[in-house]
């Protein structure tokens, strides 16, 4: 018996020692749920012009929803917090700019993207609100912005491909936007939280909420689940590729 516990002993001991790190392990990740709940009965805070570098916009907006009343805040903090979930699983750090309710409102763009300059990288969760006709998502990568984005519009485009082919592969999901971007990709110079990050970062709008397919999916907890899944797949990817330069 001594003999048999000592062989499990020293099997634990070198698999311990020998098992590979997991893919995300010393990567912190911000994740960044698009709008808050708040926001609504905080109009003045959250409609106030903030200004930094090329960026002149409202603090924040309010965010759109389904036909059926199901707020884009919902989705992006329900997805939100199954994309963490599976971040952790893979090793990374994560910190969020908003959850739990707090802060109560916001925070700004400008607070949005200190927030995510203090992570590695920093994907920003949306839904849309575009004619019920279109639909499909779209994955936003920041433009070239002289003095703002020169340091991260190439690690960034590398995230956006690598979310893109994630999403695009979810069989019976939503599919790449037919009124936004090409082949689910954007590229886009006005949008505070793009431009004003320091770390690769990409915006992701699932899909189109006034769609009444869409709609139908982004609301359901299985297909947050594999978005959350394809999302956390992307960021492995891209991990890997960003090793190999
Ligand atoms: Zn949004």
């Amino acid at each position: 018996m001594l003999a048999a516990a000592s062989a499990t002993l020293a099997a634990t001991l070198v698999a311990a020692a020998g098992a590979p790190a997991p893919p995300l392990a010393g990567l912190v990740v911000n994740v960044d749920p698009g709008h808050n709940p708040g926001n609504a009965s905080h109009p003045a805070q959250v409609n106030r012009i903030v200004e930094r570098g090329p960026i002149r916009k409202a603090c924040d907006t309010t965010g759109t929803a389904t036909n059926g009343g199901y707020p884009e805040w919902r989705f992006t903090g329900l997805l939100a917090t199954r994309l963490a979930r599976r971040l952790r699983a893979q090793g990374a750090t994560v910190t969020f700019t908003r959850a739990n309710g707090r802060p109560a409102w916001g925070p700004c763009i400008t607070g949005r993207a200190a927030i995510g300059n203090r992570a590695d990288v920093s994907i920003s969760l949306h839904a849309d609100g575009a004619p019920a006709g279109a639909r499909g998502f779209h994955v936003i990568r920041p433009a070239f912005v002289r003095g703002w984005t020169g340091d991260i519009t190439r690690r960034s485009t590398t995230l956006a491909v690598q979310v893109r082919n994630g999403l695009r592969a979810l069989r019976g999901g939503i599919p790449p936007s037919t009124y936004a971007g090409r082949d689910g990709i954007d590229v886009r110079a006005d949008l505070g939280g793009l431009t004003l990050s320091d770390v690769p970062k990409v915006m992701v709008e699932h899909g189109n909420m006034r769609n009444a397919a869409d709609a139908r999916l982004l609301t359901s907890p299985a297909e947050q689940e594999r978005l959350a899944a394809a999302l956390t797949g992307a960021i492995v990817r891209w991990r890997v590729a960003e090793g190999r330069d």
